[in-house]
């Protein structure tokens, strides 16, 4: 596994795995398929998840492992962001990854740039609406990563469903050549999506998260008994989630996946999304709904 801190240095690697694999299967020749995986770094089995899927689907493997500093809004948690590097590059060495790209922000970013990329509208629903100017710093991001490493395939968790919706816009709008899978969400045995966040709880917060899936619990088990209006279910995962005590809720959502508009009643796929604050710490979660 090749570790790069420079945008040089990673297009080479990138250029020779392609090569090698190429060469490997110079018996039937197809170009070897490069996956990428973004991630921030603190590593845990949701990442490493997308590292399988990726490894399953293409010839070789880039990770991606950079805090972001421009999806940070100013009272956002950027400096104390978990940073685990070592143990990060040992668990994607065992993963199979071949190349890590961990770049600083001086590399990534140019003191004087002005340049942003933004997926209007959609960049301002969901996650977007609470926190202005993030989906500008991960699209913005997410395009270079994709010009660094020029990847045929990406991998993103369903867990951040709106980044979903705003990344797949951009590689249409933008006419990326790059194929967007989405993974499932990996949880803890209770049921808790997996984050690196998830560091940030006391044991009592641990216990208070739960809240979250346990309302899309709810909302699921009533959509599967028949309810389909929208404004009903929406108001019975909110009920749960505002009993929290601890928990401040942020949003309750139902919407198209792809819009990320509200709908009601739910006639195709529905995106039941949350986030809420269990003490200082903002969580997401969401669960999507097919009749
Ligand atoms: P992050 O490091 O938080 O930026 O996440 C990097 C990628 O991992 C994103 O595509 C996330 O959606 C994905 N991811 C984070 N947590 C999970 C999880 N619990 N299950 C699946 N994917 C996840």
């Amino acid at each position: 596994m090749k570790i790069c801190a420079s945008i040089a240095e990673t297009r080479a690697a990138c250029g020779a795995v392609r090569e090698h694999s190429n060469r490997l299967q110079s018996g039937h020749p197809h170009p070897a398929r490069l996956g990428l995986v973004p991630t921030m770094g603190a590593l845990h089995a949701g990442h490493l998840s997308l590292v399988g899927a990726a490894k399953a689907q293409c010839d070789a493997v880039a990770v991606s492992i950079f805090v972001n500093p421009t999806q940070f809004g100013p009272s956002e948690d950027f400096s104390k962001y978990p940073r685990s590097f070592e143990s990060d590059c040992a668990a994607l060495e065992k993963g199979g990854a071949d190349i890590v790209f961990a770049p600083t922000v001086g590399e990534m970013y140019s003191k004087d740039e002005t340049t942003w990329v933004t997926v209007e509208g959609l960049s301002e629903k969901l996650d977007g609406r609470s926190r202005p100017g993030h989906f500008r710093g991960v699209t913005t991001v997410v395009a270079k990563l994709f010009h660094v490493i020029e990847p045929d395939a990406a991998f993103f968790g369903q867990k951040d469903a709106a980044q979903v919706a705003v990344i797949r816009r951009m590689v249409r709008d933008l006419n990326f050549p790059v194929e967007i899978v989405v993974c499932p969400i990996i949880r803890e045995p209770d049921g808790l999506a997996m984050s690196s966040r998830n560091v940030y709880l006391s044991p009592e917060d641990r216990r208070r998260a739960l809240v979250l899936s346990r309302s899309l619990q709810r909302v699921e088990k009533e959509f599967r008994a028949g309810q389909r209006a929208a404004a009903q279910l929406q108001e019975a995962g909110r009920a749960v989630v505002v009993q929290q005590p601890g928990v401040r809720l942020d949003y309750f959502e139902i919407v198209d996946p792809d819009t990320l508009d509200p709908i009601d009643p739910i006639a195709g796929k529905a995106l039941v999304a949350v986030a809420a604050y269990v003490g200082a710490t903002r969580l997401i979660d969401n669960v999507v709904l097919t009749p």
